[in-house]
């Protein structure tokens, strides 16, 4: 079992979980990259259940392609983006995979949004399933 801890640059936002995550991917959508403020978001979903988080995210709400809610939460001392809850997987909560103690656990699975991908943005030929837009739940 694999435990998952970390939190946001200044230390005021902490989470740990011992869950599996439920999917693990680079996604490239443009929400993705206006709220990384890089090429995409490397996230790892997590089931809400078991998992611990202390310290207060400031979130923005805001409607995806998909015209479902999605929220970011990110430290309000320190700006980092931690969290992302998502209305079409509410018993779930993600975590940036940079925001992790040890960044190395993170094992993507999938590249997301590639058709929103920048010509800046290499994506490797790296074996992974890629989808142009979020694959059907
Ligand atoms: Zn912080
Ligand atoms: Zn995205």
């Amino acid at each position: 079992m694999t435990t998952y801890k970390g939190g946001c640059a200044c230390g005021a936002i902490r989470y740990e979980t011992s869950a599996d995550p439920a999917l693990e991917g680079n996604c490239h959508c443009r929400d993705c990259q206006r709220s990384s403020g890089s090429a995409m978001a490397s996230i790892l979903l997590f089931p809400k259940e078991g998992f611990h988080q202390e310290g207060k995210a400031k979130y923005h709400e805001l409607k995806a392609d998909s015209g479902r809610w999605i929220r970011r939460g990110f430290c309000p001392e320190c700006g980092s983006p931690v969290f992302t809850e998502l209305e079409m997987a509410p018993d779930t909560i993600a975590v940036k995979a940079g925001s992790l103690d040890d960044p190395s656990l993170y094992k993507p699975a999938m590249q997301l949004y590639t058709s929103s991908a920048q010509p800046w943005d290499s994506i490797p030929d790296d074996g992974l399933a890629k989808f142009a837009k979020m694959p059907d739940a």
